[in-house]
């Protein structure tokens, strides 16, 4: 029996899998966590409902096929209990790695461990209550700043400004390496933090930049730049509401200096020039000039990298893989061997393991199905072999010492947990705590 594995059930994986299970192939998807979903349950902002519920929906119909299988709490890499050596050894016809881009972006500031310096990932993580971050301490105080000008940057001061519980938020601001025409949100997500923009701030802020843009021929004037990026603050009658959120440009992080206590309690930024390239894009490059920030809580934004504990060959990008059919100068599906340039037969790559923090869900889907497509390809013509079922695979992730969630184990969470939301008379309710979900299965099963 050719059976095709995949490692992560984000949108990737899940949709990967839907692909090869249509084609008739068994598909056994490995997930860290216990819940499939990956960002879009545990990365995408807590009330925006309508969207997770739909693709959970979707993700459940994936897993209600009978020729796809499931085992969550299964966390594959070379300092776990189950490696890739473990899966080829299951015998794979193949393999699709759709593990997302688990690594931060780090920028090797000085004082970088002092406490309240966060991974915009694990912050949102936590609050998107997956276990373990959701029981660790990411508490935010009075000052936040934020490093990024993308949409991970302004869900997380949304949820400071707006929604954490507990907050003391009194100011955050968002630092960006360029100008105010390169910010990289969307308009719709700016739309929810907007009204904490002060006019007469954001207007001094682009006055302090503006003669080193226009250098390279950008024009931030404030009714600009309001039309075009803060719409709300193009309206005559328009008044800002505490905490405030204001924008730092040309800065960037240099170093963090933390108070007696090992918290962060200045972070300075080194001033930037902006360079025109030969492309007509710009580079920011350090002027010289340094200024302090006082503040007491620091979450960068900057973007994921790949996580070389996977076992991934790694390349100088991410993991190696041959170069994009369609876009040449884009990493590719194939996994290959870097030193060699050779394809490594059946592995592939999908979604943010492909292509780290980019795009969003939609995207992330197609990306899987496009994998499967050359999954399939590959395993119609490859020798045959004899996967192991099910059953075996269990048996061989429990002698490993894993304790393997399947997909009617996440039917009976499912219905505890809707059982707990009806209860409380909330919209619903998810445990943050592996324990409590293996131990809630447990009682599950033993009362059915
Ligand atoms: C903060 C944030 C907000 C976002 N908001 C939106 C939004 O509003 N709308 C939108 O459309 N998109 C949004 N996105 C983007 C969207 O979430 C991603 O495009 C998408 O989730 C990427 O899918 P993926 O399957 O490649 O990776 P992921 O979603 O990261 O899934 C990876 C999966 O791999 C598993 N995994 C990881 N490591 C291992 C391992 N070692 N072994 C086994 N399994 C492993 C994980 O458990 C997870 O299930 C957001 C992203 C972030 C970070």
């Amino acid at each position: 029996m050719k059976g095709i594995f995949v490692v992560g059930a984000g949108p990737a994986g899940m949709f990967a899998a839907r692909q090869m299970a249509l084609a008739g192939y068994d598909v056994f998807i490995f997930n860290r966590d216990i819940k499939p979903g990956g960002l879009v349950e545990y990365g995408i902002y807590p009330v925006k409902e309508k969207m997770k519920s739909g693709l959970r929906k979707q993700f459940a119909q994936v897993l209600a096929m009978p020729n796809v299988h499931y085992f969550g709490n299964v966390q594959m890499g070379e300092d776990r209990a189950l490696k890739i050596q473990d899966l080829q050894a299951m015998h794979p016809a193949a393999i699709v790695f759709a593990c997302g881009a688990q690594g931060a972006k780090k920028l090797g500031l000085p004082g970088s461990d002092a406490k309240g310096v966060y991974a915009a990932k694990d912050f949102v993580y936590a609050y998107n209550q997956l276990p373990p971050y959701a029981s660790m301490d990411f508490s935010t105080g009075k000052r936040v700043a934020i490093v990024g000008v993308g949409n991970v940057a302004i869900d997380i001061a949304r949820w400071v400004l707006e929604d954490a519980p507990n907050r003391v938020t009194e100011s955050v601001v968002v630092i960006a390496r360029r100008g105010p025409l390169e910010v990289k949100f969307d308009e719709k997500e700016i739309e929810y933090v907007e009204q904490h923009v002060s006019r007469d701030e954001l207007s001094a802020e682009l006055e302090r930049v503006r003669e080193r843009c226009a250098r390279c021929n950008q024009d931030v004037s404030a009714p600009k730049l309001f039309q075009e990026h803060f719409r709300k603050l193009a309206n005559p009658e328009y008044v800002a509401v505490p905490p405030r959120l204001s924008f730092r440009f040309l800065s960037s992080p240099s170093a963090i200096l933390a108070d007696a206590n090992g918290r962060i309690a200045r972070l300075q930024v080194a001033e930037n020039d902006l360079v025109l390239k030969a492309d007509g894009s710009t580079s920011a490059v350090a002027n010289g000039q340094h200024s302090e920030l006082e503040v007491d809580t620091l979450i960068f934004a900057i973007g994921d990298e790949h996580d070389p504990k996977i076992g991934l060959p790694m390349g100088p990008h991410g993991y190696a893989t041959d170069t994009d059919a369609v876009h040449p100068n884009e990493p590719g599906y194939q996994v290959v061997d870097p030193k060699t340039g050779t394809a490594i037969p059946g592995w592939f790559v999908a979604g943010w393991a492909r292509k780290a923090s980019t795009g969003l869900a939609g995207i992330a889907r197609h990306d899987g199905e496009v994998s499967a497509a050359r999954a399939i390809e590959y395993v119609k013509n490859a020798p045959e072999t004899q996967t192991l079922n099910e059953r075996e695979i269990v048996a061989r992730l429990e002698s490993l010492g894993l304790q393997p969630v399947t997909k009617e184990d996440l039917s009976l969470l499912g219905r505890v947990e809707d059982a707990i939301a009806q209860e409380r008379k909330v919209p619903s309710f998810k445990f943050s705590k592996n324990e409590e979900m293996l131990q809630a299965i447990e009682e599950e099963q033993m009362r059915v």
